[in-house]
């Protein structure tokens, strides 16, 4: 009875999983869509960064799984699933816990070339695996758009919507060159390259698994993104069942 109670005061949300290599149009389009759907959003690559970030502040070894993990252990992410994203990182600091706000931090080149080395550990992604389905879960919200590298694979992988977005390798650093000052379009061509490289060792994010909705972004604009993702959303049985438009 109880049960009854409490599941129709908070209905688990509405998941919307999206995955993608950098520069495919993956956060900007997910953010766009969800703001459209009124739902939240959680950019797990953040997640990723911000640990990345913390370790290379306090000095842990980003390959050292154990290390990684201790730190996690201390280690306090915040995200603002709507309204405007900030992420934060709480770290304990001579005994004391000190707040970080690390939103524009983590975009940096220095956390970009790094965040591979943390990632590739397993022990690393299972806690943080565990971490997003809690803040999805405790969101509160009618429905998250979750986008990573393995939402659809392993995070989320019976999510009633699920897309892979892609885009040509061209296209992809031309976004990303546009988006960062100082870097030429070779370098940040072959940062992609050596990101993917890495990162495709670890999951698999070229290829959709069965049932997930392939949207190549090659030769879309960025509105056409944002609405070939919303159509997808509000065709799905589970959206039109919520009334979500
Ligand atoms: O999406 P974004 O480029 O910000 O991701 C940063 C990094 O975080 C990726 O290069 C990858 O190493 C890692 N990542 C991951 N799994 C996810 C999301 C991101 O391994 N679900």
């Amino acid at each position: 009875m109880e049960d009854a109670v409490s599941d129709a005061v908070t209905p688990p949300p509405i998941l919307v999983a999206i995955d993608g290599p950098a520069g495919s149009g993956k956060s900007s389009v997910s953010r766009a869509a969800a703001k459209r759907l009124g739902f939240g959003i959680l950019d797990t690559g953040a997640a990723y960064r911000s640990l990345a970030w913390a370790a290379l502040q306090t000095g842990v070894d980003l390959d050292d799984p154990e290390a990684v993990v201790a730190l996690l252990g201390s280690w306090r992410y915040s995200s603002t699933l709507l309204g405007e994203q900030r992420i934060g990182v709480v770290l304990p600091e001579g005994g004391e816990c000190a707040t970080h706000d690390v939103t524009a931090a983590i975009r940096d080149h220095a956390v970009s070339g790094q965040v591979s080395r943390v990632s590739r550990h397993p022990q690393v992604r299972d806690r943080l695996n565990a971490m997003f389905r809690e803040i999805v879960a405790e969101s509160g919200l009618p429905g998250v758009v979750i986008e990573g590298r393995d939402i659809t694979t392993v995070v989320a992988p019976d999510a009633p919507v699920r897309i892979l977005m892609t885009a040509s390798p061209e296209v992809r650093a031309r976004r990303r060159a546009a988006e960062l000052e100082g870097l030429s379009h070779e370098q940040v061509l072959a940062d992609i390259a050596a990101r993917d490289a890495k990162d495709a060792l670890v999951v698999d994010f070229i290829t959709p698994s069965a049932g997930v909705a392939l949207v190549d972004t090659s030769e879309l604009d960025f509105e056409q993104s944002v609405r070939a993702v919303v159509d997808i959303v509000t065709a799905a049985p589970a959206a039109a069942e919520e009334g979500v438009r």
